[in-house]
């Protein structure tokens, strides 16, 4: 099947459109239009100085949060493709996911989120909305990136029901428990295989995670005893890659195929059929998801709760601490824009304002920028 052919794929020409009307684009279709936009953003550009798992100073070969991002888009892309669902607007929301990340990775984000816990919180997937609606200043018409609904949409994978509650259209399928379009299921699953089968390769680089034990989980044993026979001279890191490449390819077939079971099973006929379905339409099989999750539970305890990793995480949340009280205390700290924005939040929404512009100059920082800006401002000696 042509790709975005399918009657479930989301079309150009019946978008639910951009918040702020404009004329359609002249060479390009509108998602297509967002794709490049997001591209082109100032958040996209960080995106290669911001942690996956491993800060950036440690390595130049670990992932960043840009080169993940660009393995969901291929990965989505792919699964898009075979399943004839929209690729370029699947592309533009895997891009996008992580725009709203701050430094430091989860620990950033929980870092910030007690920060703001008196000012309604911070959550990054809804800190990439704002990014792209708000925080963007690229456009004489508009704030942010004005994108589509669909991508804005594929972007809010999750919210609580308070926030859904202020974010008006955008927010109404959690309140009636509806799901997104099926390119937004796609780069939801995207990330997730993406994430796990990286941090495998990763994690195992680094030295902090050992080949013998990640044999004892399913999805890397199968594959890493399937290439030892077919290749019983290969070594090094050509076993591992093939061995990943591999675990990529089953849990991407996996996801076609049963997918492409459920759309048929469920009959849907258009998009508006699939948002009133109970539950995702893209998933893994049962048993694939069992070895999925088995995995990143492996990951979880071995890698990201290693204590190398927990001690650049605890070093990590001091430095973002430490950032968001300062700046709070005294915004003459920030640069001058941020002081502006942070003296007019402030004027309409009290210290709740002041505390969101802190937030919003603190999560755009990569990880770099937030060292370099601690040290400059509040300690002699390098934190990290
Ligand atoms: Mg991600």
């Amino acid at each position: 099947m042509a790709a975005g052919a399918a009657p479930w794929a989301a079309q150009d020409a019946i978008s639910r459109g951009r918040r702020y009307r404009e004329p359609p684009p002249q060479l390009r279709g509108e998602f297509q239009r967002d794709r490049d936009r997001i591209v082109h953003s100032n958040a996209f550009r960080r995106l290669v100085y911001k942690t996956q798992v491993f800060v950036n100073h440690e390595g130049d070969l670990y992932r960043t949060r840009l080169t993940h991002s660009m393995e969901v888009a291929q990965i989505g892309r792919t699964i898009a493709q075979a399943l004839g669902l929209h690729e370029t607007l699947t592309e533009a929301i895997c891009l996008a996911h992580d725009l709203g990340h701050t430094p430091f990775g989860h620990a950033g984000q929980d870092a910030l989120n007690e920060c703001m816990w008196d000012y309604g919180g911070f959550e990054h997937n809804l800190q990439s909305l704002r990014v792209v609606d708000l925080l963007e200043e690229r456009y004489a018409d508009f704030p942010g990136l004005n994108l589509t609904f669909e991508t804005r949409e594929g972007i809010l994978k999750h919210c609580s029901a308070n926030n859904a509650r202020l974010l008006g259209e955008l927010g109404e399928r959690f309140l009636r428990r509806q799901q997104p379009g099926l390119e937004a299921q796609l780069a939801n699953l995207a990330d997730a295989i993406a994430y796990n089968n990286h941090d495998v390769d990763d994690g195992l680089r680094s030295g902090l995670v050992e080949i013998d034990a990640l044999r004892e989980v399913v999805v890397f044993g199968r594959e890493y005893a399937a290439v030892l026979e077919r290749y019983p001279q290969l070594t090094g890191r050509r076993v591992i890659h093939e061995t990943i490449r591999r675990m990529i390819n089953r849990v991407v077939v996996d996801v076609v195929n049963t997918s492409r079971a459920q759309i048929a099973a469920a009959r849907v006929r258009s998009i508006d059929d699939v948002r009133s379905q109970e539950s995702p339409l893209i998933s893994l099989s049962e048993a694939a998801y069992a070895e999925h999750l088995e995995l990143k539970r492996f990951l979880n305890a071995n890698l990201y709760r290693h204590h190398r990793v927990l001690g650049m995480t605890d070093k990590a949340r001091k430095v973002l601490r430490e950032l968001f009280a300062g700046l709070m205390r005294d915004i003459d700290l920030l640069p001058r824009e941020h002081r502006d924005a942070a003296a007019t939040a402030e004027s309409a929404a009290g210290l709740a304002g002041r505390a969101r512009a802190v937030a919003d100059y603190v999560a755009g920082m990569t990880d770099r920028y937030a060292i370099g800006e601690h040290r400059r401002l509040f300690s002699a000696d390098d934190p990290l």
